[in-house]
């Protein structure tokens, strides 16, 4: 007998009708022979509301609270669902995060899932129950309430199927698949059959919205196939897979944009040992996320420029810090720049395949768009370009690889 775990977000329980639409396909993949476990999210944009509702009593609500809070959300849902089944005339039964077992660190907001214990969900499996799981929550070691991040449905429900051998892990969403670009920008962007879970890790990273990177990673470490599709259709969506020596012949699968950046570099910074350490770890310390960072050496090899790119929304923070290191360290002054995205094109092709990154400058080139900075890693290529050239860029990147044709073998 198979077992599927279904994990439907806020956009497919927005309302009784489509709760009634989810349950019922729940039940099919149960009457067609499986044992089912679901996740759901809060429905619709609930997570949001009950966040605005705390911003109106405090602007800094206690993290804990918070979760306390937050985590409401996803309860309403469960409960809604197994009713929902039940009136369909199949057994189900709601669990939360407390009552599965689902443990995590004790990190309020942004919780790490530790451990999670199958007892309690095979037994209502074995009673012939589809069983319904409260999504992005958890529960720390001594039972405070926590959650795992916003978007960490995804998270639950493929740490479930791990953790269960589930065959495959579906996730229902309001779109029908992984695209080669965000469609919204990219009008010829094509659905994927299937794209590795290192691309899909990339991707989402990158500005692709659709999955919670976590999800990914849990995927590909326990190598469960993770199906992306829509909730309103019966249509194939996107798998998420390990890779195969022939998805290699596909050099680029996907292009993103990532906006709201900005770049900081440290100028004329005395170039010894110890430098690059103490400036990064102030930025750590107050938990910014810096992405490419790059370092050139002048006057001799005495001094250097650092630089890295960021989110836009932490520049305050970062002025913050370059107040205290510069007092630290001495160095010529932070230029920031705001206004600036990043273009990227993704494909584990490139692993055995050359010749991508001169063909995506030239393509930039030929749309006299500006490259600020370079950053390459294994499967992907980077580009820090101006916001105003954003979508044009990933336009002539879409074109120039051909990703709105079917992937074509490089022989
Ligand atoms: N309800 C949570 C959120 O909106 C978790 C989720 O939907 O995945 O972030
Ligand atoms: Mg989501």
């Amino acid at each position: 007998m198979g077992l599927v775990v279904q994990k439907f977000g806020g956009t497919s329980v927005a309302d009784a009708t489509k709760i009634h639409r989810a349950a019922r396909r729940a039940i099919k993949t149960k009457l067609d022979g499986n044992r089912v476990v679901m996740v759901v999210s809060a429905m619709g944009h609930t997570t949001d509301h009950l966040l605005a509702l705390a911003k109106q009593i405090t602007h800094n609500p206690p993290h804990r609270e918070l979760d306390v809070l937050l985590t409401t959300g996803e309860q309403v849902s469960i409960a809604l669902m197994a009713m929902a089944i039940a009136e369909a005339g199949e057994r189900a039964i709601s669990l939360t995060a407390a009552q599965v077992g689902l443990v995590t660190d004790s990190v309020h907001s942004r919780a790490r899932i530790k451990h999670i214990s199958k007892e309690r969900i095979e037994a209502e499996l074995q009673a012939e129950r589809i069983v319904i799981v409260a999504g992005f929550q958890g529960i720390d070691p001594v039972g405070e309430i926590t959650t795992l991040g916003r978007g960490a449905s995804d998270t639950t429900a493929v740490a479930l199927a791990a953790v269960l051998g589930a065959d495959h892990c579906e996730i229902y969403t309001d779109v029908d698949g992984i695209y080669s670009a965000n469609p919204r920008l990219v009008p010829q962007a094509r659905k994927m059959d299937q794209i590795s879970y290192d691309e899909m890790l990339e991707m989402a990273s990158l500005g692709a919205e659709v999955m919670h990177s976590r999800a990914i990673e849990f995927g590909k470490k326990y190598s469960v196939p993770i199906h992306v599709r829509s909730s309103f259709t019966d249509n194939p969506g996107t798998m998420i897979v390990e890779s195969t020596p022939g998805m290699e012949d596909v050099v680029v699968r996907g292009a993103t944009l990532k906006e709201d950046l900005a770049t900081v570099v440290f100028t004329d910074i005395p170039n010894e040992p110890g430098v690059a350490a103490r400036i990064f770890s102030r930025i750590a310390d107050n938990h910014i996320v810096v992405d490419d960072i790059m370092q050139n050496v002048h006057s001799g090899g005495t001094r250097a420029t650092i630089g890295f790119s960021m989110l836009a929304d932490d520049l305050p923070a970062i002025r913050n810090i370059a107040e205290i290191l510069q007092r630290e360290i001495h160095f010529g002054g932070a230029e920031i720049t705001e206004g600036v995205s990043k273009v990227s094109v993704i494909g584990i092709g490139m692993r055995s395949h050359s010749g991508v990154a001169q063909k995506m400058f030239e393509a930039l080139a030929e749309s006299n768009i500006n490259i600020r900075h370079i950053s390459t890693s294994e499967i992907v290529i980077s580009c820090i370009i101006n916001s105003t050239d954003g979508q044009k860029a990933l336009l002539k990147l879409h074109n120039a690889f051909a990703l709105d044709t079917l992937p074509i073998s490089v022989n």
